[in-house]
């Protein structure tokens, strides 16, 4: 595996390649999860091209940046497992070069409102602005992110529609620990107590699933949920039942959803934030 710091040195070598390139984005402290993006790119015999850059202007939360696992000797060992090409691993100053405002400034409308968009204003503007700026440096032709972050690849699938960037996006279903817990960088701060409660998150999922299928009113649906994590020791910052698509909340049975040119579908998915302790957690899954 080729590890690059510079984006002049990672050009000049992809400018040699002939084979399509895939591409992963992530901040590093890197589990299964990750590693199955990369997985994919090569089952799609792709150059594969993972990038670990903790993105500071995704961050709403100072202390959340600082404390967030940074274990760069280990992801380098476990990206070369998993047969990865190139590692792009750059210094603050090489993606957002002094002087130069490289800032997406974009409209998607519901789309970063709400949940994630409530909970933490300015991330998801960091966000589009740096998986931008990386598809920029990079340029590659297929994008693999996960679901797990179903709100973050909503927006990306929309910034790529906006901006008419010559991409595809790859969805990862979201990897799992065997208790049903969704593997995040962030599970390594979780006390033994917070990790033995933090499952709670995808049962209450599953459970909303049933009780959707059960006809339970929606509404019923979300305030059971927030209950349930409660229970358990979390503190849920939402429990959404949304639309697949324009992640618009379905409050009401029979909310009609969404036709759309995505070619995805229409579906009803359950998403929710909640803090063990400190640490937050998110997860979701699509019910109908
Ligand atoms: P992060 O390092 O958290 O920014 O994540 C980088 C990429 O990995 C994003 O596309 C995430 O959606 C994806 N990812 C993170 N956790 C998982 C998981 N448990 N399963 C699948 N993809 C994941």
């Amino acid at each position: 595996m080729l590890i690059f710091k510079k984006v002049a040195d990672l050009r000049q070598w992809l400018d040699r390649q002939t084979r399509p390139v895939g591409f992963a984005p992530t901040m590093g402290a890197l589990h299964s999860g990750h590693l199955e993006l990369i997985r994919m790119a090569k089952r799609d015999e792709c150059i594969a091209v993972a990038s670990i850059f903790v993105n500071p202007t995704q961050f709403n939360d100072l202390r959340d940046l600082e404390k967030y696992p940074r274990t760069p000797e280990k992801d380098a060992e476990l990206l070369i497992e998993a047969g990865c090409d190139v590692l792009f691993m750059p210094p603050v100053e090489e993606v957002y070069p002094p002087g130069i405002d490289l800032t997406i400034e974009l409209n998607f409308g519901v789309l970063d409102k709400v949940m994630e968009g409530e909970f933490r204003p300015g991330h998801f503007k960091g966000m589009a602005t740096v998986v931008n700026r990386l598809l920029d440096i990079v340029r590659p032709h297929k994008l693999y992110m996960g679901q797990k972050d179903y709100q973050q690849l909503s927006i990306v699938r929309d910034m790529i529609r906006q901006l008419a960037l010559p991409v595809e996006l790859i969805m990862c279903p979201t990897v799992r620990e065997p208790d049903g817990l969704a593997m995040s960088s962030r599970n390594v701060r979780l006390t033994p107590e917070m990790r033995a409660a933090a499952p709670v998150i995808y049962q209450t999922l599953q459970w909303a699933k049933s009780a959707l299928e059960a006809d339970v009113p929606r509404d019923e649906i979300k305030t059971q949920a927030m209950d349930k994590l409660r229970a358990a020791g979390l503190r849920p910052e939402y429990f959404e039942l949304v639309d697949g698509v324009t992640l618009e909340p379905i409050s009401t049975k029979g909310a009609i959803l969404s036709l759309n040119d995505t070619g995805m579908g229409s579906s009803i998915v359950a998403c929710t934030a909640a803090f063990a302790e400190e640490v937050r957690l998110i997860d979701n899954l699509v019910l109908a």
